[in-house]
């Protein structure tokens, strides 16, 4: 059978429907759904996607057989209407719409009052005894065909138009009289033919068959094409072409057009919602030329319209279940409808609009669920810039951490701590990159703002898991630290100026742009409780300080997947302590060697021979005094200071698990690099810069990422992890003792190999048991592992017979297995995405073809040996919807997020569970 190419809808019957968008676009199978629903829609055909798919691969060359069909439809019309295409006596108007799929609301084309020509506008004078409209129907049809078909740009068109208005001192077309359109037709005329070396097409079908190709063609035109990139809108056939019986809103003060949505689309309001024009068309009100008129009025204007109208609306509301967006015509009295879709809406207005139809009874708890996009929940969870605010956008970055922030501007952290902290302003700390270093100036700045680097770059991480409004890598401002002042375009804005910045959009704003606080509404909670009943996964928190790990708990944490140790290193007068024991750490392992050498060598040395090597044993100790009391020193300052941050997260978590990473970053992020700091480490060592320089040199790395760093550390100075464990176990203890329940779960980073596991796991037991003999308490903790090194994944069933659970460190296994350095990936991976060599960015979206196959290999091999393996992810992919659905379907006990990802990680994990039911036993 030849394929069916045009779809009629009129009278009645149609011969498509809603569920057909893929062959006939949105428009035009919602044009047949409304038809069979018997709503007045004017009749019309459409001409399916395939065919516009069949042009693009034939060479611009319509399929076989469709301009018979095409023929056939348009006289089943003629005959439906009773009027005919150019008929002098009836003319048949028609319009000719563009409409895909995927609503791409003003990319593509739409040509009205198709059909008009000298005698046409006769015949249809003499029917409407409405000369005006006619002629105002003809300016907007040559307006309308000389753009989009022949690409006369409208303004050549508009110019004229504002001319006349101008002349005859009148602000509205709707007063410009018949005498001065029919005028204006004429100019529109000339200029038409100036600008194509064509008369303006004289023949019906000639207008029609152009305006059919136009739009087929508008299917590719560069915005229509930007705009699918934009919204990843692929696997279209292309557009439709919907050509349908004109009505007119433009024939009096009886008629009129207008949009409106089934609900408010800003607030979520179960209240009619819209806009009307009397005496206009189509596009007027949307274009804004003039003012319309909210759609309450139309009650008082056309009583019996607007009830006919608030009657189908809700017919199409309950038919669809959704919010729609809707477009009407008045011709005379006569309400037709034009358009109806769901309609878009602020996320908002997407959970007040979702819980409401639940208790309407419209849709049931597991729809609610799926309406709401996890991804934009951020929005409700950070103040926002009030939209009606005015901005100044100065330059764009990206859009690394969501939230609004104004403040003023500093050049470092220091600064940052000073005015915000002494002089309580509100600061934006603005930096070519951040650094560990910089964490204190972040944690009080409002809003963090960088040059360089993309949205895993130190910046961004940090600012996320603080919940701190981010943008980074905004490469258009150039920092100079010197005069502590940067510049953008021919903008210098100093130290001290007010800036605001927008984590959602990207966007640098000059001065101070004004907020409104997000609410927790209780459509909100209602929502994230459906949510709850529905999903499988656990979902914990990255936190680690105690007011995040509360803050996390509000938002419906179950747990902390990952608590980093070195955070808190960084607080208030820790890093010197911190640096002191780095810095004199390789002097104690070389003597401690020394030592040892020595003392084997005494052993086997014939007694007469032993003085000399104990002067030397004697002198190697003297010297080891210094290092070892700067080292001991120095870990005995931070043993309290971490325990007490222990006790504290263990009480926020009272009740549930806390996952505790041991130090895992590489050496030189704890480093004085600054010479002031040098000399500060210099002085409290009592050693000289030169020393201090010395001992930052040597423990440079070439590598880092790649470097003495994890569990490496951890085996080359057990001193270090020794400290960590003995505060986490003496600080459950303590908690304990209070009432706390408490569970810790210690995690050695960056494990490799089973005997490093081992080796580190026996001393974890050593020190918990001996702490808990001394504190005469039992606490049950687990030992367990990241996997984030794909020697890892490999080996995970040998590692699972020690390791009492995973957590997979997806930043880390992706660096490794891409060989992309996370720290540079700015400089490449956007021109990836461009040339489509990448999808996602790795590193947000977890890559499940070849890190998802490594993390599946992990999984599958670590419960082989241990079936009852608890698993969960604590990469920053933790809280991306799209790797929580993988998280989901490869049997993964929870994921672990930033504090204000867990919404959205809540709302991700029960849509994948409504999805796709999880075929593994294990979970
Ligand atoms: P878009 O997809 O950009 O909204 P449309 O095809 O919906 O384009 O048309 C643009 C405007 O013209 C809309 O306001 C629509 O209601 C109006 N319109 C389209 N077809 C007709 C028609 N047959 N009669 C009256 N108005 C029409
Ligand atoms: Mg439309
Ligand atoms: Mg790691």
């Amino acid at each position: 059978m030849a394929p069916k190419y045009v779809y009629f809808f009129g009278n009645g019957s149609a011969d498509g429907k809603s569920d057909m968008k893929h062959l006939l676009g949105g428009k035009g199978a919602n044009l047949a759904e409304m038809t069979n629903l018997g709503i007045p829609v004017p009749p019309g055909f459409t001409i399916t996607t395939e065919v516009c798919d069949a042009y693009y691969k034939n060479n611009k060359k319509y399929p076989d057989g469709l301009a018979k069909e095409i023929e056939q439809n348009l006289s089943r019309l003629e005959k439906l209407m009773g009027a005919k295409l150019g008929d002098p006596a009836n003319p048949l108007l028609v319009s000719v719409r563009s409409g895909a799929a995927a609503s791409m609301p003003g990319m593509m084309d739409t040509v009205l009052n198709l059909g008009l020509t000298p005698d046409a506008v006769a015949g249809l004078i003499k029917k409407t005894n409405n000369e005006r409209f006619v002629w105002d129907a003809y300016r907007r049809f040559i307006t309308m065909f000389g753009d989009v078909v022949m690409g006369v740009e409208r303004h050549y068109f508009e110019e004229i138009l504002d001319a006349y208005k101008k002349k005859a001192r009148i602000k509205s077309d709707t007063e410009l009289t018949s005498d001065q359109l029919k005028k204006i037709v004429e100019e529109f005329k000339s200029v038409y033919k100036k600008k194509t070396r064509e008369n303006f097409p004289t023949d019906p079908k000639v207008q029609l068959q152009k305006a059919i190709e136009a739009v087929f063609a508008s299917w590719n035109n560069p915005r229509a094409v930007k705009y699918r990139q934009l919204y990843e809108i692929k696997g279209l056939l292309g557009t439709a072409v919907n050509i349908q019986t004109m009505v007119f809103g433009n024939m009096g003060n009886h008629s009129a057009t207008g949009v409106c949505f089934t609900r408010n689309p800003s607030t979520g309001e179960n209240k009619f919602y819209g806009e009307f024009l009397i005496n206009a068309q189509g596009e007027d009100v949307v274009a804004g030329i003039r003012t319309p008129e909210p759609i309450a009025h139309l009650e008082k204007e056309m009583p019996a319209v607007y009830k006919q109208l608030v009657a189908y609306k809700n017919t199409l509301e309950n038919h669809f279940k959704d919010v729609q967006d809707i477009e009407f015509t008045i011709q005379e009295n006569r309400l037709f409808m034009l358009q109806t879709r769901t309609g878009k809406r602020t996320t908002h207005a997407a959970v007040k609009i979702a819980v409401d139809m639940v208790k309407e009874g419209l849709i049931d708890k597991k729809v609610a669920i799926a309406r709401v996009n996890p991804s934009e929940l951020d929005q409700l969870l950070h103040p926002t810039f009030d939209p009606k605010a005015k901005k100044q956008i100065i330059a764009t970055g990206l859009p690394a951490s969501p939230g609004a922030a104004t403040g003023r501007v500093v050049f470092n952290a220091e600064d940052a701590e000073k005015w915000a902290l002494e002089k309580k302003e509100k600061v934006i700390l603005v930096r070519k990159e951040t650094s560990p270093e910089d964490i204190g100036g972040m944690h009080v700045s409002r809003g963090i703002l960088t040059t360089r680097g993309g949205m895993t770059s130190h910046a961004a991480v940090v600012a996320r898991g603080m919940g701190k409004c981010c943008v980074a890598g905004c490469g258009a401002l150039q920092v100079d630290y010197k005069s502590q002042s940067f510049k953008v375009n021919s903008k210098l804005i100093k130290k001290g100026d007010y800036i605001s910045i927008d984590g959602s959009t990207g966007e640098v704003m000059l001065g101070m742009v004004p907020t409104i606080e997000p609410g927790l509404s209780g459509d909100f909670a209602t929502l994230m409780q459906w949510a709850d009943e529905a999903r499988k996964l656990k979902i914990r928190t990255n936190a680690d300080t105690p007011a995040d790990a509360k803050k996390a708990r509000e938002l419906g944490a179950e747990g902390i997947g990952l608590c980093r140790t070195e955070h808190m290193f960084f607080g208030e007068c820790r890093i010197d302590s911190v640096r002191q024991m780095i810095l004199s750490a390789p002097d104690v392992k070389i003597f401690k060697a020394k030592i040892a050498g020595l003392e084997k060598e005494l052993q086997k040395c014939a007694s007469n021979k032993t003085d000399a090597l104990r002067k030397e044993l004697m002198q190697v100790r003297k010297e080891l005094k210094e290092p070892m009391n700067l080292y001991t020193s120095a870990l005995k300052k931070l043993l309290p200071m971490q325990r007490r941050d222990f006790e504290q997260i263990f009480t926020a978590m009272d009740g549930l698990p806390v996952t505790i990473r041991l130090l895992d970053p590489p050496l030189h992020e704890f480093l004085p690099q600054e010479e002031h700091n040098q000399k500060d480490m210099a002085k409290q060592m009592k050693i000289s810069l030169k020393e201090v320089q010395e001992k930052v040199s040597a423990l440079h790395e070439l590598n880092p990422m790649l470097g003495h760093r994890g569990c490496r550390l951890g085996i080359t100075y057990p001193e270090i992890y020794d400290m960590q464990i003995q505060a986490i176990i003496e600080a459950a203890c303590n908690v304990k003792k209070k009432g706390v329940a408490v569970y810790p779960e210690i995690m050695l980073p960056i494990i490799s190999t089973v005997q490093e596991f081992d080796l580190l796991k026996d001393s974890v037991h050593g020190i918990a048991k001996a702490v808990m003999q001394k504190k005469n308490a039992q606490i049950e903790y687990l030992v367990g592992t990241m996997i984030e090194l794909p020697r890892a994944t490999l080996i995970a069933d040998k590692i699972a017979k020690q390791a009492e659970f995973f957590s997979f460190g997806t930043n880390d296994l992706t660096q490794m297995t891409f060989g992309f350095s996370r720290d540079d990936v700015g400089s490449f991976v956007p021109e990836y995405l461009e040339k489509g060599i990448l999808e996602k960015d790795p590193f947000q979206v977890i890559d499940q073809e070849g890190t998802g196959q490594l993390v599946e290999i992990g999984i599958k091999k670590g419960r082989s040996t241990r079936p009852q393996l608890k698993i969960g992810i604590c990469g920053e992919h933790g809280g991306d919807p799209q790797t929580i659905s993988f998280c989901h379907n490869v049997g993964m006990n929870y994921v672990s997020c930033s504090p204000f990802r867990v919404p959205i990680a809540r709302l991700a994990a029960a849509q994948a569970s409504l999805q796709q039911p999880i075929s593994r036993a294990t979970v």
